[in-house]
């Protein structure tokens, strides 16, 4: 019998990380890893951020779902190029997966890689691929607790979007709570609040997304 630690699993996930984002970095592809439950708006604050972004920047997407291309979907139409992982269950991405889903695209080409990652707020927190940022959403209805009950996730994050804000009328979601929480998680991410439906915070998130890329 031979037993693994998932810390030696860890570890190999760790040095392909790096190999990934040595790539990138030669290729001049800045990468990002988005993070959050499902149905927190990943793939709408893409949308939006890419509307807001125009043409200024090449973009290229890394969709991670268990199942089907719904979300590739949706940025096949927009005319970006975009990988589909099918984790076939596995709950969140890995480093291989994105250095497979990579070879898909011409990397020089390119001036920003998004990342998807599978809708969970658990073991994404785990697994380095190869970003050069994380960015964690939390949407107003999953409730303003998920930072003390998930703080892994947020912890490892550059910036928190707090998403959907136009239903902060609608529900107990203190904004302040969630702050002050990231702000002890995370005392320098960026916090934005965000609603990609009434068009707020995405010009904030495009700007700090702009800026970051420049001072890499
Ligand atoms: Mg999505
Ligand atoms: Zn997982």
């Amino acid at each position: 019998m031979r037993i693994v630690a998932a810390k030696k699993i860890l570890k190999a996930n760790d040095q392909l990380a790096e190999e990934n984002r040595r790539k990138f970095n030669a290729a001049g592809a800045f990468c990002v890893n988005i993070v959050g439950s499902p149905g927190c708006g990943k793939t709408t604050l893409l949308e939006a951020l890419f509307a807001q972004l125009g043409g200024t920047v090449a973009p290229a997407v890394i969709e991670g779902d268990i199942a089907g291309s719904i979300d590739a979907e949706r940025i096949d139409a927009l005319g970006i190029p975009v990988v589909q992982i099918n984790t076939d269950g596995a709950c969140h991405l890995d480093a291989t997966m994105v250095q497979a889903a990579a070879e898909g695209f011409d990397l020089p080409t390119l001036d920003l890689l998004m990342i998807e990652n599978v809708g969970n707020l658990v073991c994404t927190a785990g697994f380095d691929l190869g970003e050069h940022l994380r960015i964690a959403l939390l949407s107003v209805p999953e409730g303003d607790d998920k930072l003390a009950k998930y703080p892994a996730i947020f912890r490892g994050s550059d910036a928190l979007a707090i998403t959907k804000v136009d239903l902060l009328p609608h529900f107990d979601f203190d904004v302040a709570r969630v702050r002050s929480d990231m702000k002890a998680l995370a005392s320098k991410a960026k916090v934005f609040e965000v609603s990609a439906k009434a068009g707020t915070g995405i010009e904030e998130v495009a700007a700090w997304l702009g800026e970051r890329m420049q001072a890499r």
